[in-house]
C-alpha cells in the first residue's frame, strides 16, 4: 500500500500533463520577460505553491530571484474564510522589480485580491499572476491571471502541493478524494 489509498483518489491531472503545461508556461514567461530591464522575482505563496514554483522556475531561462510569502485563509476547513493572514513575509524588498506571483489555485479569488493589494503598496515595477489552477465556478472577485495552467471544475483538489487536511501535498498528480473517509490509511 502506498502512503495514499489509490481507490479513494480520482486523478484529475496526471504528472505528465502537469509537467508539459508547466514547461509551456515557463517558456511563455521567458519570452515575455526577456527584454525587460528590471529584475524578475517569483513570489510563491506557501505552502501549496512550492511544487509549482520548483518546477516552473526551472523552465524560466532568465536570471530570476525566488521569494516566498506565507498566507493563510483556510485553517483546516475546505471553505475560504475571506480573512487572509500574512504568516511569513518576503525576505527582500520588491520595489522597482517585476513580480510574478506563483499561486497553486484561485478559488474565490479573495486571497489573490488581498495579495495584489498588499504587493502594490511595495511599489514593484509590475505584478503579474501565474496560477496552476482556477475554479471559474467559484469566483467571487475577478482577479487577472496572466499565466493559467488549468481551469478545473468546482471540486476540492489535492496533490502537487495542495493539501488534504495538511497532508498529501507530496502526491505527484492533482486528484480528488472519492468514497468514504480520508484517502490515506489510518
Ligand atoms: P481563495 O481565496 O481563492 O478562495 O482560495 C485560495 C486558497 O485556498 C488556495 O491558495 C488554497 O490554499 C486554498 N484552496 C482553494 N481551493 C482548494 C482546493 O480545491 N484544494 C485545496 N487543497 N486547497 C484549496
Amino acid at each position: 500500500m502506498p502512503f495514499y489509498d489509490p481507490a479513494k483518489i480520482e486523478i484529475l491531472i496526471d504528472a505528465d500533463t502537469l509537467a508539459r503545461r508547466v514547461a509551456e508556461l515557463g517558456a511563455r514567461i521567458t519570452e515575455d520577460y526577456r527584454q525587460r530591464e528590471a529584475g524578475l522575482v517569483l513570489v510563491a505563496v506557501l505552502k501549496g505553491s512550492v511544487m509549482f514554483m520548483a518546477d516552473l522556475c526551472r523552465h524560466i531561462d532568465l536570471p530570476i530571484e525566488l521569494d516566498f510569502l506565507g498566507l493563510s485563509s483556510y485553517g483546516d476547513s475546505e471553505e475560504t474564510s475571506g480573512v487572509v493572514q500574512v504568516t511569513q513575509d518576503l525576505t527582500r524588498p520588491v520595489r522597482g522589480k517585476h513580480v510574478l506571483v506563483v499561486e497553486d489555485i484561485i478559488d474565490t479569488g479573495l486571497t489573490m485580491q488581498y495579495l495584489l493589494e498588499n504587493l502594490a503598496t511595495r511599489r514593484p515595477a509590475s505584478v503579474r499572476v501565474a496560477s496552476l489552477l482556477q475554479k471559474p465556478a467559484r469566483t467571487q472577485v475577478a482577479v487577472p491571471v496572466d499565466y493559467l495552467g488549468f481551469e478545473i471544475p468546482d471540486r476540492f483538489v489535492i496533490g502537487y502541493g495542495l493539501d488534504y487536511q495538511s497532508k498529501l501535498r507530496n502526491l505527484p498528480f492533482i486528484g480528488v478524494n472519492v468514497g468514504e473517509g480520508p484517502p490515506y490509511p489510518d
